[in-house]
């Protein structure tokens, strides 16, 4: 019998090793033959460590287990799927996975992250033989087709980039993988990069053969150790197996990849101040032009996506553009990995087709509130994201409506507060992680989020005058128009949309006109 026991860091974080170690000891006990498989994570957070069983009728799962209950597990018949309080049935038929559209993340917890037996099992590597099979003209217009924008937050078309670097004449090309995953909530690189590995490496190499770059680039952040480990130990079982090295596939295309690992800096997740940081620099942002597609790494043409953008890749050369293109709305083609967080039941990952709304993804996703509490306020898109009320909540969830209302999808991620939460008190958290994440290179930024902390706690302790208000508006639109990237031209989004919906929380009775 075949059990599966997670081993990606929110699994382990909840005694994954201990609970392996202590199935396998009580099987040897009662002298039970089993395969222990250390799978990665299915996504859905708040059941690990989620354990399941392969019986005939499918995996059945038994979620939130520790090592204490491994004998009663056994006791109850678990491995035919016998009953037991911790039982949660076929893992499949779980309406929380059972209704995703999972394209990007199909393989997600079903393999193991470092087989790569089991990933040829399950469609791997049927992207790079199409990408092979095709003309690198057609291939970059393959992707143009299918829609996919990049998911790191700028929503730039990947295949007009991949396009700009293909045509660009140089003796050497980069990809880069951004996977400084550091908005609060998110965790979607990391499940890729820690539960299907190989997924990311082969759109890396896809990547590399349709643009003509032959070295690659993985920029993880230092907090993700188990990510760097699993990526590091499938790269070189990749290496072997010939997918890298001189000849990708024995193709003529030559590929290579590298893991870089981060130093803790938030706005090296820019893609320029990343670029330093790779050279050995301090993460300063570089002013734009030019573009990373023509100077990028060491003054090279190059790709820079993340961690989803690339991962995504794969499953549209092996379905084709318009499968992709399929899913979606508007402009926003394709799914998207949702992550609910902060306070909420279900906390995990939900990869949906463009179009769902906020209030899907937090009641019949996310269950409602961790607490019983009312929901109030969701952040979307990181700290740097807007407040929603629940007045934004059945607003479909796409880029350009999202714009429309001066909000950002970002990277997907969601942050759910209740009615004990103060949005003041948040909104100047927002200035402070600001303050304390700048690069320093510009002045609205730098100074401007300083001064954004100050007038914030004059009003919080009282100062509540037209002009302490008009003062924060004023610093918030000078660092929206003046802040050279988005750390300080994003940090004002979460202040004024905490202050146009809860006013109260800052001792305002309504909302200021600006
Ligand atoms: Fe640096 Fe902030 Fe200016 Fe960005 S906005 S370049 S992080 S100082």
């Amino acid at each position: 019998t075949r059990v599966y026991v997670p081993r990606d860091s929110s699994a382990l974080a909840l005694g994954a090793d201990l609970l392996a170690a202590a199935i396998g000891r009580e099987a040897a006990a009662r002298g039970v033959a089993l395969e222990l498989v250390r799978n990665g994570t299915r996504g859905l957070l708040w059941l690990e460590p989620l354990v399941e069983v392969e019986t005939p009728a499918g995996r059945i799962g038994y979620a939130n287990l520790d090592a204490a209950d491994v004998a009663s597990l056994f006791d109850a018949g678990w491995l035919a799927g016998g009953e037991h309080p911790r039982r949660v049935g076929i893992v499949d038929e779980i309406p929380y996975l059972k209704h995703q559209q999972r394209l990007t993340f199909a393989r997600i917890g079903i393999t193991d992250p470092l087989s790569i037996d089991d990933y040829l099992a399950h469609e791997g590597l049927a992207g790079l033989k199409a990408a092979l099979a095709m003309d690198g003209a057609a291939a970059c217009e393959t992707l143009v087709d299918s829609g996919l924008r990049g998911r790191g937050g700028a929503a730039f078309p990947a295949g007009v980039k991949w396009r700009t670097v293909r045509n660009a004449q140089a003796a050497q090309k980069y990809i880069v993988c951004n996977a400084d995953e550091g908005d609060s909530g998110t965790f979607s690189d990391r499940l890729v990069m820690e539960s299907d590995p190989y997924c990311l490496i082969e759109g890396m190499i896809i990547a590399g053969i349709v643009t003509g770059a032959t070295q690659g680039y993985i920029y993880v952040r230092s907090e993700y150790p188990h990510s760097i480990a699993t990526l590091e130990a499938a790269i070189a079982r990749a290496r072997a197996a010939g997918w890298l090295g001189a000849s990708v596939l024995g193709s003529a295309h030559a590929f290579e990849l590298t893991v870089a690992k981060g130093a803790g800096s938030y706005v090296c997740g820019e893609e320029t101040a990343m670029l330093e940081s790779l050279e050995g620099k301090r993460g300063i942002v570089r002013a734009k032009p030019p573009v990373p597609a023509l100077a990028g790494l060491f003054g090279q043409p190059t790709v820079i996506n993340n961690v989803i953008t690339l991962a995504t890749v794969p499953v549209i050369f092996a379905r084709g553009a318009k499968f992709y293109r399929d899913f979606g709305m508007g402009r926003s083609r394709g799914t998207l990995p949702f992550q609910l967080a902060g306070n909420v039941k279900q906390g995990g990952l939900v990869e949906l087709a463009f179009g769902v709304t906020l209030r899907e993804l937090l009641f019949e996703y996310g269950g409602g509130t961790a607490s019983g509490r009312p929901a109030r306020a969701v952040q979307v898109g990181g700290p740097l994201g807007t407040y929603l009320p629940e007045s934004q909540w059945d607003i479909p969830l796409d880029y350009e409506t999202y714009a429309s209302i001066g909000a950002v999808v970002g990277h997907g991620g969601i942050v759910v507060h209740d009615d004990t939460s103060n949005l003041a008190e948040l909104a100047q958290y927002a200035m402070h992680f600001c303050a304390l994440e700048s690069c320093g290179k510009c002045t609205p930024c730098r100074i401007g989020s300083t001064r954004g902390v100050e007038v914030i706690e004059r009003i919080r302790s009282g100062d509540t005058s037209e002009k302490q208000v008009q003062l924060l508006r004023d610093l918030c639109d000078t660092m929206v128009s003046g802040s050279l990237c988005a750390m300080g031209g994003m940090t004002p989004y979460p202040v004024l949309s905490a202050l146009e919906h809860f006013p109260e929380d800052f001792g305002l009775r309504t909302a200021r006109p600006n």
